[in-house]
């Protein structure tokens, strides 16, 4: 039997990018997700067509309680959890600092930061050769502005993915000895939802400029970077960020 990938965030954008290329590399995908159901049903039946397990959890990350409840309803499905892809993220529209809000911060350092703590704490517990686990891989989604700060538009937000870096290097060397391997991925600007749900869609088009690439990246773009640092090819590959930005 193959083993499953937990992808939060999983039913849109880079999530599901990821759920399909994992599909295609044999992987069965646990496809998370916060409210649309009708995505993660949708993309569970095309993963269905390619002949692999595909299990829609809803759960809020943020959410003790609910990440706990996510991981149980995969124990009993069966199958050994050797990969988790952190993806479930949001953003905020854009502001400067001083009209910013602490329920805003909150929010987004629940779902951003706290999401990602939860669920590497429950995949750990679970891959981790030390609890009788047999090893696995974990990938975080950051992003670019964790380096840059996006000063003038979302500071918390780069903040919240600066967090996620920090814990990426630093879980990185606290799993390997367990065998479970670590690392992120930085996208720069992609096509996704991500940009119009949070009202800055003209905004991420008028960034196009000052991308070496002249483009945004597609999300299939992002999926492979992901795929290639869960599977065995990345096998050296620990605790490192991995930018893909089109040279931004
Ligand atoms: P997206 O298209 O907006 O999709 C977000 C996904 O996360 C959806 O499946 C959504 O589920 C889920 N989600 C949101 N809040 C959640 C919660 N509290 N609990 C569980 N699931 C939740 O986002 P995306 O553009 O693919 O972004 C994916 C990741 O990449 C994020 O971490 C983001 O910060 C990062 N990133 C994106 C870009 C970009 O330009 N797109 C750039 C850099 C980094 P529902 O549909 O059910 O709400």
């Amino acid at each position: 039997m193959s083993a499953w990938v937990l992808i939060t965030g999983g039913s849109r954008g880079i999530g599901a990018a990821t759920a399909l290329r994992c599909a295609e590399a044999g992987w069965d995908v646990a496809i998370n997700y916060a409210q649309d159901s009708g995505a993660a049903q949708a993309l569970a039946a095309r993963l269905h067509g390619l002949g692999r397990r595909a299990l829609p959890i809803q759960a809020d990350v943020a959410d003790p309680a609910q990440v706990g409840a996510m991981f149980e309803k995969l124990d009993a499905a069966g199958g050994r959890l050797a990969g988790l892809v952190n993806s479930a993220g949001i953003v905020a529209p854009a502001a400067r600092l001083e009209a910013m809000t602490p329920e805003r911060w909150r929010r987004l350092f629940d779902v951003n930061v706290m999401g990602t703590l939860l669920c590497c704490q429950q995949a750990a517990r679970r891959m981790s050769t030390a609890r009788g686990g047999a090893g696995g891989a974990i990938v975080n989604l950051s992003s670019r502005a964790a380096e840059f700060g996006s000063a003038g538009i979302y500071v918390d937000y780069a903040a919240t993915k600066g967090a996620v870096d920090t814990l990426t290097k630093g879980l990185g060397r606290e799993l390997i000895g367990e065998g479970i391997r670590v690392n992120g991925v930085r996208p720069g600007i992609i096509e996704t939802d991500i940009h119009a749900t949070s009202g800055m869609l003209e905004r991420a088009q008028a960034q196009v400029k000052d991308i070496p690439m002249q483009r945004m990246g597609r999300a299939e773009e992002i999926a492979e970077a992901i795929v290639w640092l869960l599977s065995d090819a990345s096998s050296y590959t620990v605790g490192t960020l991995l930018d893909v930005a089109g040279g931004r």
